[in-house]
């Protein structure tokens, strides 16, 4: 299964795989299938990247 989410557990965003540059692998980054998955790891330190929020809004709204 593909995994879409990236955390990086340094800056504690949340980023969606392909929807902004800082979504891809490296240091300090932990990879999950679903929001729910990372806001089980982290709960409330998790914050969703600006970035891909808004590109997820785009893309909903495109769907
Ligand atoms: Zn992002």
């Amino acid at each position: 299964m593909q995994k879409k989410f990236v955390y990086n557990t340094k800056t504690h965003r949340l980023h969606i795989v392909g929807y902004c540059p800082h979504a891809s692998g490296g240091y300090n980054m932990i990879y999950f299938n679903t929001e729910d998955e990372a806001l089980a790891y982290d709960g409330r330190a998790v914050g969703l990247c600006k970035l891909c929020q808004k590109k997820r809004e785009t893309m909903e709204k495109t769907k």
